[in-house]
């Protein structure tokens, strides 16, 4: 039998962590379902169609990877797609709080479920999709922490504000501080 993982998170947008939680989640399960939370009451930054381009395009082509989106409670998912292992990323300890509050929510919601976590690697600990917004939004250099099309995404939602930060940070110096001047004698 296959064995098959739910891997659900905002993704708004997908970043370098999430490929690699996929990439490695793939050596462990044979399939994944990734799938975005539709989530009405987060004014997200990116539609949920634009997120499932964008994760599609980033992972390429491949039959083990379903990408799809619910509403609605996770566990309540896992369950009309007959799943009972969920796949989450653990960052940092400040993760863990939560994560554990969850995993062990939704086994009291559906005891069927049981979570399954992967510890980050050390080049993605400190990568969130809420700071790449941040960064992005004020024009900052994203290479190397997500994928090429959410950075030519990125890019193009935040094209204005990438060319204000760049005036910005073209203006000439401040001319040094004057000595103070001698009082002017009356
Ligand atoms: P949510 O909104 O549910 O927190 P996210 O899209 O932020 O969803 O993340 C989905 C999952 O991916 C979560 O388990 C999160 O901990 C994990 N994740 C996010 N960023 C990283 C990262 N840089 N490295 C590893 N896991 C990550």
């Amino acid at each position: 039998m296959k064995r098959v993982a739910l891997y659900p998170g905002s993704f708004d947008p997908m970043t370098n962590g999430h490929l690699s939680i996929i990439h490695r989640g793939l050596e462990t399960f044979d399939g994944l379902i990734v799938a975005i939370a539709n989530n009405t009451k987060k004014q997200p930054l990116f539609s949920v169609e634009e997120r499932k381009e964008m994760i599609l395009s980033a992972i390429g082509h491949d039959p083990r990877v379903e990408v799809t989106s619910f509403q609605g409670l996770m566990v309540d998912y896992a369950r009309k797609r007959g799943i009972s292992i969920v796949l989450r990323g653990l960052r940092a300890v400040s993760d863990f709080e939560y994560e554990f509050q969850l995993a062990n929510m939704n086994r009291k919601l559906n005891p069927r479920v049981d979570t399954v976590f992967m510890m980050t690697g050390e080049d993605y600990f400190y990568i969130s999709s809420q700071l790449v917004r941040e960064v992005a939004m004020f024009g900052g250099d994203l290479e190397g922490l997500v994928p090429d099309p959410v950075l030519h995404a990125l890019q193009r939602k935040f094209a204005d504000a990438a060319a204000e930060a760049r005036a910005r940070r073209n203006e000439p110096l401040p001319a040094p501080s004057q000595p103070p001047r001698e009082k002017e004698k009356p």
